[in-house]
């Protein structure tokens, strides 16, 4: 019964303290701005860039000025292309230094008590640590699985990273700009290196992916892929101008759902991109009660004279999240717990992760990427490009995340309590595996939202993205084998994967879907680091 009591109150404390954090990283994210006012700073930015800094500068009352923000679509553009070196420093150390200020949005001594929390309830249900409390309803099972695909992924992606630094360093060297690389000198010189490789730049595909039309692409591939349809409705109020709804049916006709997209950042909505329901689908009375789902994003905004422009990036995004929007759809389960995306966290990724494979391929880029102004589809010369960048900086790319996964890892194996140094042990963390300093991990421990903004989240669950990407690499290989659109492969996902919910194990519905376990090969093949 004391326990009883004592896990009550460590879950009330654990909701608080993660409440904080998060707001905490809200303000230090909304807080910050750089502010430029000298034109001659903004040398090397694209136009579409300058313009949104201009925008957003009006929008803080520093007109004629530029400001930017903490945002991704806001500081990532900065480091790509700012030629200021020292203000990339600036920008993107305001970025990772995020709840790490000694201010009074600091997060370190709320990460502490987290863990310290997180582990003392796990051990109060009678767990050595917290990872085997949340690993023991996931695909994984337990820490050892978790470490072993991340050690075995970062031993093909930390020689990868170093040998793109190497890249790097020789065109700053060429330039003679006398620098040694830095993390803020990463995505700068990566820009010049993607362009010296394949002569693409990230601005010259813009015009190719307005929202609408990659909107339409997306439903595009549900309809040959499931024979689903979109139809715009008018008639129901939506919280936001911006909110767009559409009935989804089936291909006999029969209502599916109700989808809402709401895509581009406001003042005060969160960052990033999700999905999530007002209503899931169950069954009650013998009635199949059909879902109301919403796709949010937060990708670049129309101008007053363009229309929303979505990056390579926003573009993965959005396909990525409507894979989850796919899965709360086509449900068909009699409870709503067990409904839609209510699965193991390492499974939950596959439907969205797999859609991605489909964002850039020839043939489906064919059907959607159309300039927005003169609506002429995506020239092969592009195309050829876009596929040709794919396996483009994956060494940093994983490496970054690798990182972030098994610090998450190392904080929830712990198994005693202690008063943390973050800072340190996060270094500890990183250090051991060797990461280097041209690199931080994808998340810092004072702004890492997926495992502190929430009493569990993703803690013990950020490797999550990876042990998925094992199942969607693998699973992608039956459609590529068959063909993209292959109508029996995509009727057996819908069937064992997009429609079953948590009714039955993630990997007999796996086995059920393609005949086998899945082989990880196809996931080294994918980011190339096997032939
Ligand atoms: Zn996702």
């Amino acid at each position: 019964e004391a326990g009883k009591e004592r896990l009550r109150e460590i879950n009330k404390q654990l909701s608080a303290l993660t409440i904080q954090f998060n707001n905490n990283v809200l303000a230090e994210t909304n807080n910050y701005k750089l502010v430029i006012d000298n034109e001659a700073d903004l040398a090397g930015l694209p136009q579409s860039v300058i313009s949104a800094a201009a925008e957003a500068a009006t929008a803080a009352g520093e007109e004629g000025k530029w400001v930017f923000t903490l945002h991704k679509p806001s500081w990532i553009p900065f480091l790509q292309y700012a030629d200021n070196r020292d203000l990339r420093e600036k920008l993107y150390k305001a970025m990772y230094m995020r709840g790490n200020n000694d201010n009074e949005f600091d997060n370190k001594a709320l990460i502490s008590e987290i863990v310290n929390l997180r582990l003392e309830r796990s051990k109060l249900l009678g767990y050595k640590n917290f990872a085997a409390y949340a690993l023991e309803e996931r695909m994984a099972k337990n820490q050892e699985n978790v470490y072993k695909l991340l050690n075995d992924v970062w031993a093909y992606a930390l020689p990868q990273a170093k040998k793109e630094a190497a890249e790097l360093q020789a065109i700053a060297d060429r330039e003679g700009a006398n620098i040694e690389l830095a993390s803020w000198d990463w995505w700068y010189y990566t820009e010049k290196l993607r362009q010296e490789k394949y002569n693409l730049n990230e601005e010259e595909l813009r015009p190719y992916f307005k929202m609408e039309n990659v909107r339409e692409g997306v439903f595009m591939v549900a309809n040959k892929l499931y024979g689903l349809n979109f139809k715009k409705l008018d008639s129901i109020p939506v919280y936001n101008p911006e909110v767009d709804v559409y009935e989804v049916t089936d291909a006999d006709g029969s209502h599916i759902a109700l989808f809402y997209t709401d895509y581009f950042p406001r003042a005060g909505k969160r960052a990033g991109a999700w999905m999530s329901s007002f209503r899931k689908q169950s069954t009650r009375d013998g009635e199949d009660i059909r879902p109301i789902v919403y796709n949010v994003g937060n990708f670049t905004k129309p101008l007053a004279d363009t229309p929303s422009l979505l990056s390579l990036d926003d573009v993965e995004t959005l396909f990525h999240e409507f894979g989850h929007a796919l899965h709360g759809m086509l449900s068909r389960v009699t409870y709503h717990g067990l409904s839609g995306t209510s699965v193991a966290r390492d499974f939950v990724e596959l439907p969205s992760q797999i859609m991605e494979h489909w964002a850039f391929k020839p043939e489906v880029l064919k059907m959607y990427a159309r300039h927005y102004d003169t609506g002429e589809a995506i020239p092969d010369e592009l195309i050829g490009k876009i596929e040709a960048s794919g396996k483009f900086n994956m060494g940093f790319i994983t490496t970054e995340f690798v990182a972030a996964a098994l610090l998450d890892m190392d904080y929830h194996t712990q198994t005693e309590e202690q008063q943390y140094d973050v800072n340190a042990f996060e270094k500890a963390s990183m250090d051991k595996i060797g990461l280097i300093d041209q690199i931080i991990p994808r998340y810092k421990s004072t702004y890492y939202s997926h495992i502190f903004s929430n009493p569990e989240g993703y803690a013990s669950g950020y490797y999550s993205y990876l042990w998925s990407e094992v199942l969607d690499a693998d699973a992608f290989q039956a459609f590529a084998e068959k063909g993209i659109f292959d109508q029996e492969t995509a009727r057996l996902f819908r069937e064992y994967v997009l429609s079953k919910g948590n009714t039955e194990d993630p990997m007999e519905l796996y086995k059920k879907f393609r005949g086998a376990e899945p082989d990880p090969v196809y996931l080294l093949k994918n980011r190339g680091f096997i032939e």
